[in-house]
């Protein structure tokens, strides 16, 4: 797997007493850059120091004076040279990725034996690269970022209803995308969405239809919790025997509560608080698949919604590896952080997003591996598009 890197220079200012790197540096750029560079999720950042060359930002150090800016050529030529040297211990200067947040002198002997590089701030002066580091780190431009997701999703939004490809089995995806006559699959689809690929748990309905012999709802009633588990046993659920006891309850729910229409959990217009909270009340569901099943209701059925403010993005390996990647969320942020931030990106539907985050995790910006983003609609305004590497 090929690395990301950023590089940032030392500064003047710095602590008067010794600290690891990442803390000792004290001016207001050197503060900015290291901001910014975390916002990049990179695999690693390092300080090019004019005293001790490529330091991690762990490494304690004591204050000091020295700065390339004064140094002759020949001696910052040497400097370079120990840096590349300890820049070979640590990574691939012909493969990884580098951002370069250092001024001239830091990198110019560096950057010929660096193949992959960007250096967003080049050119500009001092008081232009703060203005820079501001608009990315304050917000303004994760707005930005955050706004061409939401019309993305708009627009996936205005499409007509159409069929979802839950499964790669026609008669599967029929079954469940048939929310009219036979809305309990959609709801039993729902309730064993876990532990297994969607693929597979989208395709139970269905295996249950053919068990059965039919998905009427008044076939399904009269099954007991060992019919259910005996048609479950060979559905290739990891979870089967959970999965049977959840559809189970799931049928008497739909029974007791909505007298055996399962439309009757969606089609009085409730508010998405209220639709979702239905959901959760089925045994197996929980907030993620609650509000998925909300979301497909709401965008890809057109069932009509008092509102859609309770409908959060659904947090998958796409979505988590999209909102990182174009620097709405930290590196390290949890799922929590994932959902508010969509929240506060979009209130009124937060969920709009899901679609379009998954479609580019999807299409070309999966996990783990690297990102076409050429081909990617973000790729003017994300922090990790590739198309700013040399
Ligand atoms: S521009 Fe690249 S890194 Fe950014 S979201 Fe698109 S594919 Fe992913």
């Amino acid at each position: 797997m090929k690395k990301y890197i950023v590089l940032i220079s030392c500064v003047k200012q710095k602590l008067s007493h010794s600290a690891p790197a990442g803390e000792l540096y004290t001016s207001p750029l050197f503060r900015k850059n290291l901001d910014y560079a975390n916002k990049l999720s990179p695999d690693k950042i390092f300080v090019l120091s004019a005293k001790h060359g490529l330091v991690p930002l762990t490494k304690k150090l004591g204050p000091y004076e020295d700065t390339l800016n004064s140094k002759k050529a020949k001696e910052i030529k040497s400097w370079a040279q120990g840096v590349l040297k300890s820049l070979r211990q640590e990574v691939d200067l012909a493969n990884d990725r580098f951002t370069i947040l250092a001024g001239e002198n830091y990198r110019k002997y560096l950057l010929p034996q660096i193949r992959r590089y960007h250096i967003p701030m080049e050119g500009l002066s001092i008081g232009k690269q703060l203005k820079f580091l501001t608009d990315h780190n304050d917000g303004k431009y994760r707005d930005a970022i955050g706004s061409k997701l939401v019309n993305h999703g708009k627009n996936l939004y205005k499409l007509p209803p159409q069929k979802i490809e839950f499964t790669e089995n026609p008669e599967a995806n029929k079954l469940v995308n048939d929310i009219n006559r036979l809305p309990h699959a959609y709801v039993i689809g729902c309730i064993v969405d876990q532990q297994v690929k969607a693929e597979l748990a989208w395709s139970i309905p269905y295996h249950l239809a053919k068990k059965v012999g039919s998905f009427e709802f008044s076939s399904l009633e009269t099954l007991s919790l060992k019919d259910i588990e005996s048609f479950m046993a060979d559905s290739g659920h990891r979870f089967w025997k959970n999965m049977s006891s959840y559809i189970h309850s799931g049928i008497q729910r739909i029974r007791d509560q909505y007298d055996g229409d399962a439309r009757r959990i969606w089609n009085d217009k409730p508010t998405s608080a209220e639709l979702v909270y239905r959901f959760l009340s089925f045994n197996g569901i929980g907030q993620k698949i609650a509000t998925m099943a909300a979301n497909i209701l709401a965008r890809d059925f057109k069932v009509k919604l008092a509102d859609y403010y309770a409908i959060d993005v659904s947090v998958d390996r796409h979505v988590r590896n999209v909102f990182k990647r174009l620097g709405l969320v930290g590196h390290n942020a949890k799922d929590e952080q994932i959902i508010m931030r969509a929240k506060s990106i979009y209130p009124k539907y937060p969920g709009l997003m899901d679609l379009a985050a998954f479609e580019i995790g999807r299409n070309w910006c999966s996990p783990n591996t690297e990102p076409e983003c050429e081909a990617c609609f973000m790729n003017d305004l994300c922090m990790s598009s590739l198309t700013k590497f040399n």
